[in-house]
């Protein structure tokens, strides 16, 4: 007869206040095998874990049950209570008698019978418990980052400091991501480029990153500490070995396209460089474009590169790697305004903020000039916050950003042009350090601030009309302006979905990548190794996308130096003798941990894979799947003393 020691926690008032806990330990006193039975205001302190430890020692206990928090909480603290007196930590089970019973209800009664209940099943259950014991497997020691904006290059650079190796992927021709495009940045107007570039520069000189840009992770396999990669190099028709970056062919190129970082604004050629501090500072071909490509016609840039670089023959390329930890950045897009009323693509002088943004740098289009479609100056600006934002027609949430950089452009604007400027806002969220102070700043400077969202923008006499109601005055208004400056919200990339299953991340409601818990693990996923950082999990500024890639690297650094990870015991697994081979679990799995084999014709599980969620045990139609620490005699036992009680 096993011999239990039951634990009812009070968690302060949290469920001594609903549940009456001295009648559940009293009940729990007199269930079948248990020895003992106490309550105690916090059994996850060190005073609570004592006695647990004491009982084991003096009353040789060989089960416990704590009645307390989610396991999700606190499993893992009780199981190294139970491992440090020298019990195997799979002899413990968990009854939540907190976010299932106190948080659930008012009802004092009903809480302390359901608490009871839920005890008598987990005393039950733990009974038929086995000790299980955990395993380890080595960690390839070098990792993978997903996405070079500045979220990505932080975690890069903090990982190969730290000694590692670490293989960047960008998407893009050249590292920088949506920084790259800024001309200053709030709340203290450093130059964007002043403070990405050296960082670009370092990514590209330091001895331990490999970087892979205009380049896309296709497939991932393996698990936490063995990742295999496979990495598309998307050819760029120069052989990047040969190619000086001397410039010759772009400079000759006879042919134009919308500049893509000049956000449509400007023109680029159709072999060209994203921007003059591109990392690398080598050229790509627009293969979608280029005459040559097009219509066999041209050459020019082959016949005039003085170190025979290009290369209209060269394929894409597939490189495999093998990594112990990844961390995906792969940032943010905006909002397409095209889609609201606000005249966006309708009227010429109406502008994206990032637009802006490339206007005013004296890199962009304009050599760094406000200026109306016909090159005269504007004499009054509108700046329109939460385009698409805090709009249940397009997005519930709030852009975090689009405030803060909204008063930096109305300053920008004044700075260059001295015109009247009108920032259209609901709230204002200045929430970050020196934000409040920037944002008395510019209404210092003489900015206008209508408390009121910008409807709509019409045009009446040859200029533009920002039509809003001003909660603050309580009437409708019309604003006559010659430029608008539209605040798009920051949107989940177009390619998210595809992104989440090649690497196994959830997404919240939004279409952003999800944490594995909203405050304690902000950086992990629900894939063991897989981390996420940067705007690619929700709107977020720069500084905070700098914090979350060096804290998404301190994960990968902790991970790799470990040298090894644990695996769990609580996995599927398989009984040969019943399995049918008729592979209904396969694609089941979420987690892809089952193959079939062919040669013994059964299903066999990838135990480092495996998350013991069980989905596959309840598809199996012939009861060959079971769960460790989850066998179907230990479930249902906890079922049928659960609805005895
Ligand atoms: P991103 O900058 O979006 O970088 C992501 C990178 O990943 C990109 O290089 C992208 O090409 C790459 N990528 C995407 N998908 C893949 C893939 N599948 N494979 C490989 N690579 C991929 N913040 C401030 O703090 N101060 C400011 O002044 C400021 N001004 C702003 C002005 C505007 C108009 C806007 C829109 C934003 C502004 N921001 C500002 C916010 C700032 O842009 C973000 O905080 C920052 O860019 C987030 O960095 P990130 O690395 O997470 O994402
Ligand atoms: Fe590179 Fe040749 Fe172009 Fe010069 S001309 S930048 S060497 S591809
Ligand atoms: Fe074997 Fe069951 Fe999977 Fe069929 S569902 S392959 S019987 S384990």
């Amino acid at each position: 007869m096993a011999r239990i020691g039951v634990y009812v926690c009070h968690c302060g008032t949290n469920i001594a206040a609903t549940v009456d806990v001295a009648a559940v330990r009293d009940f729990a006193a007199a269930l079948p095998g248990v020895v003992v039975a106490r309550d105690y205001q916090y059994m996850c302190s060190d005073p609570g874990q004592d006695l647990i430890r004491k009982d084991i020692a003096e009353m040789g206990l060989d089960r416990v049950v704590v009645a307390s928090c989610s396991p999700r909480m606190h499993e893992p603290t009780f199981r190294r209570a139970l491992e440090s007196a020298g019990l195997n930590g799979y002899l413990l089970e968990m009854a939540n008698i907190r976010e299932h019973v106190s948080w659930v209800t008012t009802d004092v009664p009903a809480a302390t019978r359901k608490a009871k209940a839920l005890v008598a099943g987990a005393v039950r259950r733990v009974a038929l418990h086995q000790p299980l014991e955990e395993r380890y497997a080595d960690v390839t020691p070098q990792a993978l980052v997903v996405g070079g904006g500045i979220a990505g290059i932080e975690a890069a650079l903090k990982i190969a400091d730290g000694g590692f190796r670490v293989h960047l992927v960008e998407k893009e021709p050249s590292i920088g991501g949506q920084m790259a495009k800024l001309d200053k940045t709030f709340p203290t107007l450093d130059c964007s480029a002043c403070i990405l570039t050296p960082k670009m520069v370092a990514v590209a000189q330091h001895p331990n990153i490999v970087l892979h840009t205009y380049s896309e992770v296709e497939r991932v396999d393996g698990f936490v500490g063995n990742f295999r990669v496979t990495i598309r190099h998307k050819a760029r028709s120069v052989d990047m070995q040969k190619c000086t970056g001397c410039g010759t062919c772009w400079s000759k190129c006879p042919y134009t396209a919308p500049n893509e970082f000049d956000e449509g604004l400007g023109k680029r050629k159709l072999i060209y460089i994203p921007f003059p501090q591109a990392v690398p500072n080598k050229p790509v071909i627009d293969r979608e474009r280029c005459v040559k490509f097009q219509s066999g016609k041209c050459g020019a840039c082959q016949k005039l590169c003085p170190t025979g670089a290009i290369d209209f023959n060269q394929q894409d390329e597939l490189v495999e790697e093998n990594f112990g930890a990844i961390i995906v950045a792969t940032g943010y897009s905006l909002f397409d305004p095209g889609r609201g009323p606000w005249g966006y693509g309708r009227y010429p002088n109406v502008l994206t903020a990032l637009q802006f943004e490339r206007m005013v740098n004296a890199s962009g289009p304009t050599g760094g000039h406000v200026q109306l479609q016909d090159g005269s100056t504007p004499r009054a600006v509108a700046i329109l916050h939460c385009i698409g934002s805090r709009d249940t027609n397009y997005h519930e949430y709030c852009s975090n950003v689009c405030c803060m950089y909204s008063l930096k452009l109305a300053h920008l604007v004044k700075e260059k042009t001295g015109a009247e400027v009108y920032n259209f806002y609901i709230d204002i969220r200045a929430f970050g350090k020196a934000y409040e102070e920037f944002y008395n700043r510019v209404q210092n400077e003489g900015v206008y601030f209508i408390r009121g969202k910008g409807a709509e923008v019409g045009s009446r006499d040859g200029r533009l009309v920002v039509r809003c109601e001003d909660t603050l005055l309580g009437k409708y208004r019309e604003i006559p302006v010659d430029m608008v400056i539209l605040s798009p919200a920051m949107e989940p990339r177009p390619d998210a979905a595809r992104i989440s299953q090649v690497f196994g991340i959830q997404r919240s409601a939004d279409g952003f990548f999800l944490e594995a818990h909203a405050k304690l693990e902000p950086l992990k996923t629900a894939t063991d190794g897989v981390f996420i950082a940067g705007a690619c999990q929700g709107p977020k500024d720069i500084p905070y996308s700098v914090a979350q890639g060096a804290g998404a690297a301190a994960e990968v650094l902790r991970l790799l130096s470990a040298g090894r990870v644990t695996i769990s015991p609580v996995v599927a697994q398989v009984a040969d003798e019943i399995c049918s081979g008729c592979r209904a679990c396969l694609p089941i799995c979420p987690y892809h941990a089952l193959t079939y084999d062919e040669g013994v014709k059964v299903v066999l599980v990838n135990e480092a894979l495996c998350k013991g969620c069980g989905t596959c045990v309840a598809a199996c139609p012939s009861g060959a799947l079971s769960v460790s620490h989850f066998r179907t005699p230990q479930v249902l036992a906890q079922i049928e003393e659960v609805l005895a009680v």
